[in-house]
């Protein structure tokens, strides 16, 4: 196995890993979205709401703001040491209030933790006029994908790897001329210069030509998003840590086995 980062920055990762198979690849990425908490707001109590939105607008709205997320510090309810009662380590109280005129922003929400905030400040919740107000509290707690898309901390998207095979009749010079600087004439046959900029136009311009396209599938080139809850690599090991602890569950079940 072999990961080789590509191209990185704050939100988004590109990478490729080889010496795995279409399942795994697919098996990360449903971890990803579907199983790797965060944190959300998940109960909303509005006192006060003169703006023109129905407090199920703004409660909708809110719930969807990613919230920075310290997974070493809360835990899921149901699996909390309180039973699902509620206490410090699976909840978290928030307040978010406004006044008019001008807009109220997502950084409006503040809580008791510092390390839990909006991940995106100027989120535009709610415009309010002069003398209008919004005041509202409530519960954040930490959950999954699979019970709400607002828990799912990013994406994940993959591809095989493409490689070129130049057919009997193919121009490869022509298609390196069209490709202004993507693909590359080697040997007799071309090949991708720059995986990131490399694209579907790039693929229709050599097929034109009589190069062929195959797409691995033993090495993918996988495209990961935070959301900002979590940074790329967080997300991905808890995912791979989600996935071990199935496992290990597994392999228990299976030493009981007569
Ligand atoms: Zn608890």
């Amino acid at each position: 196995m072999d990961l080789k980062i590509i191209k990185k920055d704050k939100e988004k990762t590109i990478f490729t890993l080889n010496g795995i198979n279409p399942a795994m690849a697919n098996t990360i990425r449903r971890y990803i979205i579907e199983q790797v908490p965060t944190l959300a707001i998940e109960e909303i109590d509005m006192s006060r709401n003169d703006s023109a939105l129905y407090d199920e607008m703004v409660a909708l709205r809110l719930g969807l703001v990613p919230l920075t997320t310290d997974l070493k510090s809360y835990n899921k309810k149901e699996e909390c040491k309180c039973k699902g009662a509620g206490c410090a380590s699976c909840q978290l109280v928030f307040s978010f209030k406004g006044k008019g005129p001008g807009t109220v922003y997502s950084d409006a929400i503040e809580t008791k933790d510092p390390k839990v905030k909006p991940a995106i400040p100027k989120l535009p919740i709610v415009k309010l006029l002069k003398d209008q107000e919004i005041k509202a509290e409530g519960i954040i707690v930490l959950n999954s994908g699979n019970v709400h898309t607002k828990f799912s901390p990013g994406l994940l998207t993959y591809r095989g790897y493409p490689s070129i095979k130049a057919g009997k009749n193919a121009n490869i010079k022509k298609a390196v001329e069209e490709c202004k600087g993507a693909l590359v004439a080697k040997g007799s046959s071309a090949e991708i210069k720059d995986i990131v900029s490399w694209n579907e136009a790039y693929e229709e311009i050599c097929e034109k030509n009589g190069l062929e396209i195959e797409y691995s599938d033993e090495e993918f080139i996988f495209t990961a998003e935070a959301w900002g809850q979590l940074s790329v690599k967080e997300m991905l090991l808890e995912a791979m840590k989600i996935f071990d602890e199935k496992l290990g569950e597994f392999n228990k079940l299976i030493k009981k086995l007569k």
